[in-house]
């Protein structure tokens, strides 16, 4: 399943089977959700985190339609519509939606959710080894064109440790590309 602006969720109120893992939560609720096998693999990739003493939590996971309808809204309230349509899918368009997805912080960090997450341990170890757990950086820097967000350096998407592997070692940096499909810079 992928997911972009060219993309939507079919049908858009799409709701997967979701768990919680048992992983470090900075998030509550729906948000503290994955469907089982990001869940699984978010397990095993956060075990690994922890244990090099990296301080990573599950900031946001699963996000419904009405929910993201409700984000969605709020950004644009707040940036004005160009601003947030980068930042921001709109309802029924978002990764987050899939059960694929999430976003990852840290505890003792203001930088959760920040261009400056980058910097982190957790950001640099995610990117360093996401992929041999099945997880990919999504939106990479600089591939909004393509992707139709800005670099965030917290969303992973999981897609299957041989998948993952694979477009790292081929230096492949967007799904897009390495699936074939178009661009999708907008709606
Ligand atoms: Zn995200």
């Amino acid at each position: 399943m992928v997911v972009n602006k060219r993309r939507p969720l079919q049908p858009a109120d799409f709701t997967p089977d979701l768990v919680r893992p048992s992983v470090p939560l900075a998030t509550s609720g729906e948000g503290s959700l994955l469907n089982p096998t990001t869940a699984r693999a978010a397990e095993a990739m956060f075990a690994a985190a922890t244990a090099a003493g990296v301080d990573m939590t599950l900031a946001s996971g699963y996000r419904s339609y009405a929910t993201q309808a409700a984000a969605h809204a709020q950004l644009v309230a707040v940036q004005g519509q160009d601003a947030a349509e980068v930042t921001s899918a709109r309802p029924g368009y978002s990764e987050h939606q899939t059960g694929w997805a999430l976003d990852v912080g840290a505890a003792d960090d203001a930088c959760t959710f920040q261009p400056c997450f980058m910097d982190t341990p957790a950001a640099h170890w995610a990117a360093a080894h996401a992929h041999a757990y099945g997880f990919i950086v999504r939106y990479p820097w600089m591939q909004q064109g393509t992707t139709g967000y800005y670099y965030e350096s917290w969303h992973l998407r999981f897609i299957g440790i041989e998948a993952a592997t694979d477009m790292v070692r081929r230096g492949v940096p967007t799904l897009e590309e390495y699936l074939g499909l178009p661009a999708a810079p907008t709606y």
